[in-house]
């Protein structure tokens, strides 16, 4: 029987307050119309809708950003001053010859910088993509040549580490904004001092004229073979952060809002940056990693009223027992929302015990580049469930019909695919510099989002899982091609298969098999040294935790790895059917 978490007594009234009315209602059109657009009808610009309205309006001295830094300094911006620092990028963009449509990448700490330089380079209408700073130089490369980035910014010890050793492979980047940790910022080759710039551009910049079609966010997300994907997202999408704020996050005038999500995922930015400042509400920023005893700190002396985080962060909360979180007062703390992963029913509980509130689960992806599917404050949560469509989104559970087609199920309770009728103005535009690959996401009207998933009697939804071999780890996706890839570049690996492994806290562990080259050795040594050889590579947050040796990896007649297979013997669950399976692996 499924269990019904009556919604909490609501502090203050919600924004959606009547699920079924609010579809009745809903409108794009006239939630575009929630927002400004630029001076003299020159478009649709998203730093405009974040930054330069509120700045040139009543919550001007507003508090937007206010970021904590690991040593304890905490640095604050109003919407004034943000305008000003975004400006100055822009024009520093300006002066370098950066044009509009070059891309922009930040590889950067949560430090205001970063902040900064999105919004900016979003004024200058250059395609920003921001950069997760624990990925190793592999997948900078990756990602920095497909992207064909002209503008890295970053920090002085990101490049010295990560970057520098890569210059002659990025032949297309003509610029290295650099922030400085040392008193001689000159002193790195290469490179432009981002504070001296700063400091001697101009603070007023106009927005040129945009598009709502324009290209403003490059995300990359990654696929079960072949290298990442970028997903192109416009400066149209800024309707549905702004609109999915309101209605999913609840948020109100005067809340302060904590995104823990990195920029370099798309929460990370769509609500880590975009949404809580074209809302006009102040957003806290920190620059610290995970510890439980600091964050419960965070929410309570930064007097947090609306918090999103992620199922990893609960769980790991949660091992710390809620007693730890009772130490502390949250008084001004009215709505929790995850994203991510699958939020356990025990998580959505365990909100109660810790702070008098559940936590809201909600569902999206990099390509729908805002949340989708939600549980709302004056809904009753069904716990394990993500809840229900935004208003204007259109949901369905879908069986494949053929190459262009789906079947939509329509009873209760079965299993199919996760799909979602195009038309919402956040969703990516294509993948870039790969047509066919976008193409093959659509079957008609709908988008496949390749999870599975159920729709209950009560139009609840339920995820299944993924439908392909993609990893989830501490809420990022990994793809298992990249990884192999990398092991496959050690001089005794002739091949590789990675799977994801279950995991308590982190919901899946990245794992490899490992097959040598004839001449080496499977033993510890070997295996400590590819270990560490793959985190090099690849970073902490991408590198696989654990290495079996196996004399052969299962694979299709075609060739392929059978990940899946790998997956099952790992688990000792059925194998499930092996008519593909290559004889002798
Ligand atoms: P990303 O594109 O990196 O944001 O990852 C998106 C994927 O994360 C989705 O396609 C799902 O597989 C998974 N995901 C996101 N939110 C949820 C959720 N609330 N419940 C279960 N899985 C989720």
């Amino acid at each position: 029987m499924t269990i019904i978490v009556k919604k909490p007594a609501a502090k203050v009234a919600p924004n959606l307050a009547d699920y079924s009315a609010a579809l009745a209602a809903f409108s794009w059109d006239a939630a575009r119309r929630s927002l400004d657009g630029l001076p003299g009808g020159a478009g649709l610009n998203i730093a405009h809708e974040a930054v330069d309205r509120h700045a040139q309006g009543p919550r001007a001295a507003h508090l937007a950003l206010r970021c904590l830094g690991k040593n304890g300094m905490v640095r604050d911006f109003t919407y004034r001053n943000l305008a000003v620092e975004t400006s100055r990028f822009a024009n520093v963009l300006a002066g370098l010859g950066v044009q509009p449509g070059e891309r922009v990448f930040v590889l950067a700490g949560r430090i205001p910088e970063l902040y900064i330089a999105v919004l900016g380079a979003l004024k200058q209408r250059c395609v920003v993509s921001p950069l997760f700073s624990a990925f190793g130089p592999e997948p900078i490369h990756t990602r920095f040549a497909l992207g064909s980035g002209s503008v890295l910014v970053t920090s002085e010890s990101l490049y010295q580490r990560k970057v520098a050793g890569l210059r002659e492979r990025l032949p297309q980047l003509k610029h290295v904004l650099l922030v400085s940790e040392s008193s001689n910022p000159a002193g790195v080759p290469g490179t432009l001092d981002l504070v001296t710039l700063m400091r001697d551009a101009n603070p007023d910049f106009t927005i040129g004229p945009t598009d709502p079609e324009d290209r403003a966010l490059l995300h990359f997300t990654s696929g079960t073979t072949g290298k990442p994907k970028g997903a192109v997202h416009v400066h149209q999408a800024v309707v549905a952060h702004h609109i999915t704020g309101r209605l999913a996050l609840d948020f109100h005038p005067d809340d302060v809002f904590w995104c823990t999500a990195d920029p370099g995922w798309v929460t990370g930015t769509s609500y880590g940056i975009i949404s809580p400042l074209t809302n006009g509400i102040t957003s806290i920023v920190d620059e610290g990693d995970f510890d439980a005893e600091r964050w419960y700190r965070i929410l309570a002396e930064q007097k947090v009223s609306v918090w999103y985080t992620a199922p990893t962060a609960v769980r790991m909360m949660m091992k710390g027992g809620a007693e730890l979180a009772r130490r502390h007062a949250f008084p001004q703390l009215r709505f929790i929302a995850s994203v991510g992963e699958p939020l356990n029913p025990q998580a959505v509980l365990w909100g109660r015990d810790a702070f008098g509130l559940p936590i809201h689960d909600n569902w999206w992806q990099t390509e729908t580049g805002g949340i989708m599917i939600a549980n709302y404050p004056a809904m009753d949560i069904k716990p394990g469930s993500m809840g229900k469509p935004l208003p204007g989104v259109e949901a369905a559970v879908v069986k494949r019909a053929g190459d262009n087609a789906v079947e939509v199920i329509t009873a209760p309770n079965i299993e199919g695919e996760l799909a979602l009728k195009r038309g919402w103005p956040s969703m990516f535009r294509g993948y870039l510099n790969e047509d066919e690959r976008y193409r093959k996401c659509f079957a008609g009207e709908w988008y496949l989002t390749g999870d599975l998933a159920k729709r209950d009697t009560d139009g609840y939804f339920w995820f299944v899982g993924r439908a392909d071999d993609v990893i989830k780890s501490s809420g990022h996706l990994i793809g298992p091609f990249e990884v192999e890839s990398a092991l496959m570049e050690h001089p005794a690996v002739s091949e590789a298969g990675v799977i994801g492994k279950p995991d308590p806290v982190q919901l899946e562990t990245v794992k490899a098999f490992v097959a040598l080259k004839p001449g080496f050795e499977a033993n510890e040594a070997l295996r400590r040294d590819l270990l560490g050889f793959a985190r090099k590579q690849l970073g902490a947050a991408v590198a696989p935790k654990e290495i079996d040796f196996v004399a052969n990896l299962p694979k299709t007649r075609s060739g392929k790895i059978m990940r899946r297979l790998l997956k099952a013997r790992e688990l000792g669950l059925p194998e499930g059917d092996t008519s593909m399976l290559e004889s002798g692996t």
